[in-house]
């Protein structure tokens, strides 16, 4: 059997490696199996179990050994706050998961020497990021919404800051599905890790634009750019409005081999956004109204 440190080492690199959450074992779930996998584990080693009697109720009581040592380095890992136990997690995922904290991610980039600055594109949970991401899904949607800061805010890279933006990210590509709410473009890096998809700012964050839901879109590179540049931008309600200036683009301009990116945008006009279900976590009106005026060439 291997040792409780070892098991508590590969239990962080799964957690890691299922994007930072794993439901609570039970008997026979598959990330029970899958460490034992890890490990090599034979057969008589999985299945090995002590036997409790109690008298009184006259009943046996087996406890699979590899159950035992997996859930004692978990609540070993807790005890050192670099996982959050199940009882914890269920505030706030309603589900009854062991999820690394910010610490305990720190440490799996450690051992995998992965570069901390990572951490703003993997796409691996952390407690407190998802803490902010339920806070953002829960946002009011008043009439009068601001997408501006109302005070100018000095940028600073503070851990609330950096926590801000992830939690904005992941939101912001979980609510869209992952993919551009544009073209549908929905695209990972050949390691599963990274999402091609960007969480972008409708008020960008140069113009003071609000990290919260009503004030962002998931876009794909080019029509994150293209958004950003002004080459088009939405209507009230949430169809596409593309720059008349487009005709006048060069035409060997905006081609991706034999298809007109540029010129598919204006064909596109009018055409709805895809949009998350719940119409509460849309682009605010007054966000996008901001960009139709500030960013956009008619
Ligand atoms: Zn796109």
């Amino acid at each position: 059997m291997p040792t409780r440190n070892e098991v508590e080492h590969a239990l962080l690199i799964s957690l890691f490696n299922h994007n930072g959450v794993i439901r609570e074992f039970g008997a026979g779930e598959e990330i029970v199996d899958e460490i034992a996998n890890d490990f090599g584990l034979k057969e008589e080693q999985r299945t090995a179990y002590l036997e409790t009697t109690y008298k009184k109720e006259n009943r046996v009581k087996r406890s699979y050994l590899w159950h035992r040592l997996l859930f004692r380095a978990a609540d070993s890992l807790a005890k050192e706050k670099l996982i959050s136990r199940p009882s914890i997690t269920i505030l706030i995922t309603n589900e009854r998961e062991w999820m690394l904290t910010e610490e305990g991610y720190d440490r799996v980039l450690e051992i995998l020497r992965i570069p901390l600055s990572q951490k703003e594109i993997l796409p691996v949970k952390s407690y407190e990021v998802q803490k902010v991401v339920k806070k953002i899904f829960k946002q009011d949607r008043p009439e009068n919404y601001n997408p501006l800061e109302k005070n100018k805010q000095i940028v600073k890279v503070t851990r609330e800051a950096n926590l801000r933006d992830r939690a904005f990210r992941q939101a912001i590509l979980e609510a869209y599905g992952y993919r551009c709410a544009v073209c549908g473009m929905k695209i990972y890096s050949p390691n599963n890790l990274q999402w091609e998809v960007e969480a972008a700012h409708i008020v960008p964050r140069s113009s003071n634009g609000k990290d919260d839901i009503l004030n962002g879109i998931a876009l794909c590179r080019l029509h994150h750019w293209t958004f950003d540049v002004g080459w088009f931008t939405l209507m009230d309600n949430l169809t596409i409005l593309a720059s008349k200036r487009i005709i006048e683009l060069p035409t060997d301009f905006g081609n991706l081999w034999d298809y007109n990116f540029m010129k598919r945008l204006l064909s596109n006009e009018n055409l709805l956004i895809f949009l998350p279900e719940k119409k509460e976590i849309h682009p605010h009106p007054n966000a996008i109204r901001w960009h139709r005026m500030n960013i956009f060439y008619p």
